[in-house]
Parts: structure tokens; sequence; C-alpha cells
């Protein structure tokens, strides 16, 4: 008669995802198939093994500085935790794999049941953390395209109606200079306008190295500002943009901050847009904090985050969207942590969510006079 552990381990080997049991010392009791094609050994090689033979000790995987390397497979995890793990194959190959663990009891044995993913198989992720940056950025880019087009096309429309005013000054009899001159002043601000939005464009599509510079982070809040303020129109989200004066400087990247800013009120502006007209609201607060950090808040009205969500956001490739990458919020923490700070969720008290951005100020960078930077 079949024992319940060997029914079990039937159950099991018949799943097509790769899964490994462990008991209470990180003994692998149980393979599948599927796992001991993974990982390149047969499955009586690997059972009695460590678990850390499948997963060396090493820190976890880039694409989530949070996680705890191998936690998932020791039984201080909490049933469904989730881990992003560097794995090892049999042949010495490493790659990044994402580890679900829960836990059972088996004929009176306490189990983990660890379900393993392979991310290398994901395109995306074979890609260096720069290209997968940078092509986050361009999507967020793209998404915008319509509103962008629109954003240039006020100026061009006002530069070809004064520049046929001035045209019409000219020709006629009795030259009004002064008409004349506001025409063409118009035309240069204007052209000055449309090459602010195509130069901060062009910023944020380059594919650059980082470059650290003292910055102020209220005019990163402000270029990002201008990009999505068509956006916003067209989506009919009302936006508020309260930055406090003389901020203290950070020392950072602009382009990856704008990226993060960028991807918070784009994501905010999702969370809204099934809301009331009235809660179509967007406020971002740019304050500086007691203890030497700036905070930026962008704050929404919309559903909230979910208790099980509030982590996996941050995870790599997890979104809700059915045109989502999943790679804006995974991107900007790690920008967040090489920055040394911090970015993270919460849901308000009344409605909607919260993303916080800290940054640590500069010792004694603060803009002379109070002139932004
Ligand atoms: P994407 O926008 O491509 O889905 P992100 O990494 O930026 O990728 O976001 C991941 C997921 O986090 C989103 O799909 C959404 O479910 C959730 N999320 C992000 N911002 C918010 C928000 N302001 N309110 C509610 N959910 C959010």
């Amino acid at each position: 008669m079949l024992t319940a552990k060997t029914r079990f381990g039937e159950t099991l080997n018949m799943l097509p995802v790769p899964i490994v049991t462990a008991d209470q010392s990180d003994r692998i009791v149980f393979a599948n198939d599927r796992a001991a094609q993974l990982f390149g050994y047969t499955r009586e090689e690997l059972i009695g093994g460590s678990t850390a033979m499948l997963f060396p000790g090493a820190g976890p995987c880039a694409a989530n500085p949070a996680g705890a390397a191998n936690q998932a497979l020791r039984g201080a995890t909490s049933a469904g935790a989730v881990h992003t793990l560097i794995a090892r194959r049999r042949d010495g190959v490493s790659f990044p794999a994402e580890a679900e663990t829960s836990h059972c009891r088996i004929a009176n044995q306490l189990l983990q049941i660890t379900t393993i993913s392979d991310w290398s198989k994901c395109p995306e992720f074979g890609r260096n953390p720069k290209e997968l940056e940078h092509l986050a950025r361009a999507s967020s880019l793209g998404e915008l395209a319509g509103s962008l087009a629109h954003e240039l096309k006020q100026p061009l429309t006002a530069i070809l109606f004064n520049a046929q005013a001035a045209k019409k000054f000219i020709d006629s009899e009795t030259v009004n200079l002064a008409e004349l001159r506001e025409a063409l002043e118009d035309i240069v601000s204007d052209n000055c306008r449309a090459n602010d939005v195509i130069q901060k464009i062009r910023a944020l599509v380059r594919k650059g190295d980082v470059e650290l510079q003292m910055l102020d982070v209220g005019s990163v809040v402000r270029d990002i500002a201008l990009l999505v303020h068509s956006d916003a129109l067209t989506r009919e989200v009302r936006t508020s943009f309260d930055i406090a004066d003389n901020l203290a400087l950070i020392c950072g990247d602009r382009v990856q901050l704008q990226q993060v800013v960028l991807n918070l009120l784009l994501n905010a502006f999702d969370a809204v847009k099934d809301c009331a007209p009235a809660d179509r609201l967007v406020e971002t607060i740019v304050r500086e904090e007691p203890d030497g950090h700036v905070r930026i808040t962008v704050k929404d009205r919309g559903q909230g985050l979910t208790v099980d969500n509030m982590d996996k956001i941050f995870r790599p490739f997890f979104t809700t969207k059915p045109q989502g990458l999943g790679l804006g919020l995974s991107i900007s923490r790690t920008i967040a942590t090489a920055h040394q700070g911090r970015l993270w969720a919460e849901n308000n008290d009344d409605r909607g969510a919260s993303f916080h951005l800290t940054l640590p100020l500069s010792r004694g960078g603060r803009q002379p006079g109070g002139l932004r930077a």
C-alpha cells in the first residue's frame, strides 16, 4: 500500500513546475522531475542533499535587493513567502530564480515545499540592468507619447500664428514696430518652451552612464511635472505639486531620479483612472525631513494596495496591468537604494496609496540664496 508520503511525492511529480521539498534542517526529502531537470541532477542525487547546493549562500539577486537569499528554503519564512534568489545548476552555472515556499505536515513531518521559477528563461532578464532601466524609461515615455505630441503642438501652433501676424505687420503700409516686436518675442518664448520639452524628453531617452551631481530634488520633480502635464489633462486627472522652497541639495543622477518620479506619477494616474472625477487627484509633496533626508511623496485617491500586493509590487515583472511591464517599481527601488535612499508604499487613511521616496541630503549642499539648481 502506498504511504501518504509516496502519494504526495507522486502528485508533486505530475505537476509541470519544479518543486523541491525539504525538512526542518534543509535536507532535501523530495524533488520532482522538473526540479531535477532544471538543476541538472538526477532526483536520487538531490534527495538527502542540502538545499544550499541549489541556492548557495550568495547574496540576493540584484533585481531584488530586499530579498534574503535562501530564506525561502529555510524555516524562517511564512507560508507562501516568495523570494528572488540566485540558484545554481550542477554545472556551476547560476541563474536568477523565484522561489515560493509553503509548509505542510506529511506523516507527522513538517516539510517546506518550494516551487521554483527559472527567470533566466525570461528574455528581459538577460539584459544588463542598465538596459532594463532604459527599457522601462522608454516604456514610460511611450505611454506619454500622445500627450507629449500635444504639449509640443501648442507652442508650434502659437509660433505659426505669430509668424503669420508678423508677416502681416511687415506687409502693411505703416509698420507697427511695437506689435511686430511683441509677435517676435512670443515666437522666441514659444520656441524656448518647445525646446524645453524636447530637451527633457531627450535627457530621459538618452542611454548614458550614471552622472552624479549636486541636485535640487524640487527641480527634478518640476521637470517631470512639465512632461506629464498634458497626459494628466487628457486623462482628466488633477495634479498638485507642493515643493518646499530652498531645499538642501542631494547628490544623485538626475535622469534616474526623474525616472522614479515619472513612474510614480504614471502609476498614480493609472490608479485613479476609474475614480469619480472628484477623486481623480494626484498630489506630489516634496519636503525636507528633520533627519537629513528629503522626501518625495506621490499620493493618489485610487483603489490602494492589498496587503498581499504591498511587497509584490516591488518585484520585477509583477504587474496587474494588461499592458504593464512590471519593471517600474523594482527599478525605482533599485535606483533609490543606489542613492542610499528608500522607496516604499503605504495606504492612505481615507483612500488610495502614497509612495514615498527619501534621499539623503548632501552635507552643506544648500542652494545659494535659495536659488534653484
Ligand atoms: P507596471 O506599471 O508596468 O505594472 P510597476 O512596477 O510600475 O509596473 O507597478 C507594478 C504594479 O504595482 C502595478 O501593476 C500595480 O498593480 C501596482 N501599483 C503601482 N502603483 C500603484 C498605485 N499608485 N496604486 C495601486 N497600485 C499600484
